[in-house]
């Protein structure tokens, strides 16, 4: 399995909740590694930005108010098959469809405010993990 670079966030409502250093243990026992990290409040300007690809759907405006909404942890995780294993870990979009002992079916209320993102192809893991890092800031331990 090729080691893989992806884009985790830990959005609004999980950092909200206090589950940061949960969110980060299941990646770190599941053999991720945390090789950079953005703390940072998004703009709805920026949320847009970074949700571009969803710009047409009818749920779009709700998401960038509520990407906005305060703040949340960007990540680069790393490791073998990260962009496949990290979506494993979150569960499904919508947590009442996540399976049990995924992070959305521990931490996530609704499918909008649905405590992580993570990175769907190797192609959008790249432009989205350039969009809250340079490469200097990636540290691979
Ligand atoms: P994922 O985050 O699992 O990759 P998508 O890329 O399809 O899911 O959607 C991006 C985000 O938009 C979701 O995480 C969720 O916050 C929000 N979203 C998706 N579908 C809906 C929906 N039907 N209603 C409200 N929000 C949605
Ligand atoms: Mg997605």
């Amino acid at each position: 399995m090729p080691v893989e670079r992806t884009l985790s966030i830990i959005k609004p409502d999980a950092v909200a909740k206090n589950v940061i250093g949960d969110i980060i243990r299941r990646f770190e026992e599941n053999g991720l590694s945390v090789i950079a990290t953005n703390m940072t409040h998004l703009s709805a300007v920026e949320a847009g930005r970074f949700y571009e690809v969803h710009a047409e759907r009818p749920f779009y405006g709700d998401l960038c108010e509520f990407m906005s909404s305060g703040p949340v942890l960007a990540m680069v995780l790393e490791g073998k098959n990260a962009i496949t294993l990290n979506r494993q870990l979150m569960g499904a979009t919508n947590p009442q469809e996540a399976e049990s002992g995924t992070i959305r079916a521990d931490h996530a209320d609704s499918i909008d405010a649905n405590a992580v993102h993570g990175s769907d192809s190797a192609e959008n893991a790249a432009i989205e993990i350039a969009f809250f890092f340079s490469g200097l800031d990636l540290h691979s331990h």
